[in-house]
């Protein structure tokens, strides 16, 4: 073994225990708005084109007296010089799947969304269409915690599938019918969050959903909610694998109810293959695809997969909430709605489980949290990417960590000097890239390292901390950060604030390796702009290791030992002033064989180089990497 033990350690006294007790919390705990909506549907399969008439209530839950609302009217964004079809053609790297197609579009392959009328208990409302968004201002102003209801129609065409929705998909797929009705905003403490849209991030409120949906008979609807006659459509259980035969032309009406979502979509194909899972509890999970024989094979062992990823997430992220979910062949790649995701379905296995287990795990950041994606797309993005590796690892064990990749992605955007603070609005990043790294790789490791933080236990009982605070109500970063906080008992307004909202970056390093009077003084140094605590582990010639953590002073303690799974000794902590820190340790360099820091690789550190120093045998001295 390498003669190193564990203390008495040279310095301040190092930090054994979490210092905060944290009784009671303000985490997740404001108010929010409340929608229901009713509505009835009939899309014309000749045309292209649908009605609706609906009505909704809404109740004011804020201490604020509302005198306008804001609807978005996402299919107005299909239309030649509209802001997505703009910003599309003139941002620095387009998303190929749009390009210049939106400015091409012909009168009768665009989309529209128009209200037509809309009443306020019986009184005419005006109405301003301001491209995909709607500005209605109310002849009786709502008061704080008070109701209305707005009568309306509305009037819309599907587009051809350009972007997520639209008709003829390239797989096939007639329908694709999502962000398709008038959707009212979100109202929160910071106001109206009616952003027009460009093809980014959605945010809406929570309620109940009834729809009726009338359209030729001779297609099979899937859809958010649950379908509330199935036996008068032909619906019944069990389906089996198999079509339904309608006669075409003959018209059907699906009536769906949808409890506690923030949006709802559905399909529709003629050659929808469905088919049901039951699962322990009454959960159904539901599939639908078209009767391809090349699919057919992957389609049918998904369901095993889904399973597993469903018992999975509930053990670790908390339970879903909803009687169903369904996987439906249609959109243009993968895409996460309440209880549903759209997705191509012309996969191998491993890419069709892929885009399954991701969508699917976006029920919990997307559907369950709902944290205002536009302002914050790393917290659903990128929570959902780090949950749907761990899923991922979990049906396919490997031995590499799943999160490697988050890294790259993060290094190469720093390193091309398009990186932007991750608090810049979805909308407004300079770049597609930027936007995407940003969303997704930076999301994921900012969840990833906090377990270098406050400990990989912490994280995890985190996630169920989470789930029960912040379910169904729009978390922002302060939540979150307060969940954690209460979790690990540290403080962590450091690591949200720099993290969250600057370009700096981490790069700590060893600056030199020294032994005196058979101790050895290790010499850490800080060159980036970023604060962190450091883990490292001493690696003996005889290959043991002994594993160290360095607090950083501004988390005002440390994780504690248990709170990982290998044992760490606990430092006196680096004051975040001071740009080197040295701690002493006995052993000599003779019995040392390395030095390595983050030797989980958990941190963002851009300079990997200085993280690690090897002793060469019968060296004495001074060590430099
Ligand atoms: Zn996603």
């Amino acid at each position: 073994m390498l003669s190193v033990n564990l203390g008495p350690i040279h310095g301040a006294i190092a930090f054994g225990m979490a210092i905060l007790s944290v009784t009671s919390l303000a985490q997740c705990d404001g108010w929010q708005q409340h929608v229901d909506y009713s509505m009835d549907i009939e899309l014309d399969v000749r045309t292209h084109r649908y009605t609706g008439s609906a009505q909704l209530t809404y109740t004011n839950n804020s201490p604020d007296t509302l005198k306008e609302l804001f609807f978005h009217l996402y299919p107005n964004a299909f239309r030649p010089g509209s802001e997505m079809d703009v910003r599309s053609r003139t941002i620095e790297d387009p998303d190929s799947r749009i390009g210049d197609r939106i400015a091409d579009l012909e009168p009768h392959q665009m989309g529209e969304l128009i209200v037509k009328d809309m009443a306020q208990q019986g009184k005419e409302v005006p109405l301003e269409h301001m491209g995909t968004v709607l500005k209605v201002t109310l002849p009786r102003a709502i008061l704080p915690n008070r109701s209305t209801t707005l009568a309306y129609s509305f009037v819309g065409q599907v587009p051809v599938q350009i972007r997520r929705s639209g008709r003829n998909n390239s797989e096939g797929i007639a329908y694709t019918m999502t962000q398709w009705y008038p959707k009212l905003a979100e109202y929160d403490e910071r106001g109206w969050h009616a952003y027009p849209y460009v093809a980014r991030e959605f945010h809406g409120v929570w309620g109940d959903l009834d729809v009726r949906i009338t359209m030729d008979s001779a297609y099979t609807i899937a859809s958010t909610g649950t379908l509330m006659d199935p036996h008068r459509i032909g619906h019944g259980y069990p389906l089996g694998r198999k079509r339904f035969e309608r006669p075409a032309g003959d018209k059907l009406t699906w009536h769906f109810q949808a409890k506690n979502v923030h949006d709802f979509a559905w399909a529709a194909d003629k050659e929808y293959v469905h088919s049901v899972r039951e699962l322990e509890g009454g959960t159904e999970l539901h599939f639908f695809h078209r009767p391809d024989p090349e699919i057919a094979e992957v389609w049918n062992e998904l369901p095993g997969y889904m399973e597993k990823a469903m018992a999975y997430m509930n053990e670790h992220f908390g339970a879903y909430p909803w009687p169903r979910y369904s996987f439906v062949q249609g959109g243009d790649g993968g895409m996460e709605y309440p209880m549903l995701t759209m997705i191509t379905g012309k996969r191998r296995l491993g890419s069709l489980v892929g885009v399954s287990v991701h969508e699917f795990v976006h029920s919990w950041f997307h559907g369950m949290m709902a944290s205002n994606e536009g302002r914050y797309p790393w917290m659903d993005e990128g929570f959902t990417e780090y949950a749907s590796k761990e899923v991922m690892a979990h049906l396919f064990p490997r031995s590499e960590s799943s999160h490697l990749n988050a890294y790259s992605g993060y290094y190469a955007l720093v390193e091309s000097g398009k990186h932007e603070a991750p608090v810049i609005h979805a909308d407004h990043f300079e770049t597609n890239f930027a936007y995407g790294v940003t969303a997704y790789n930076f999301g994921e490791l900012l969840l990833h390292q906090m377990g270098a933080v406050i400990g990989e236990k912490n994280l995890r009982s985190g996630f169920l901390r989470y789930y029960d605070a912040c379910r169904f109500k729009h978390p922002d970063p302060v939540d979150m950060e307060r969940v954690f906080e209460a979790t690990s008992g540290l403080e962590l307004d450091w690591y949200f604030d720099e993290w969250v909202n600057t370009t700096r970056t981490l790069d700590i390093g060893i600056q030199q390796v020294l032994e005196v009077d058979g101790e050895l003084h290790i010499t850490l140094e800080r060159i980036g702009g970023m604060v962190m605590p450091v883990d490292l582990v001493l690696v003996g010639t005889d290959d043991g290791q002994q594993h160290f953590h360095v607090p950083l002073s501004l988390a005002l303690g440390s994780k504690t030992p248990g709170t990982e799974e290998y044992p760490f000794a606990i430092l006196p902590a680096w004051q975040w002033t001071d740009p080197t820190y040295t701690f002493v340790v006995p052993g000599t360099l003779k019995d040392l064989r390395e030095v390595v820091l983050d030797p989980l690789r958990r941190t963002a550190d851009v300079d990997r180089s200085n993280d690690r120093v090897s002793v060469p045998s019968g060296m004495g001295g001074l060590i430099r990497p």
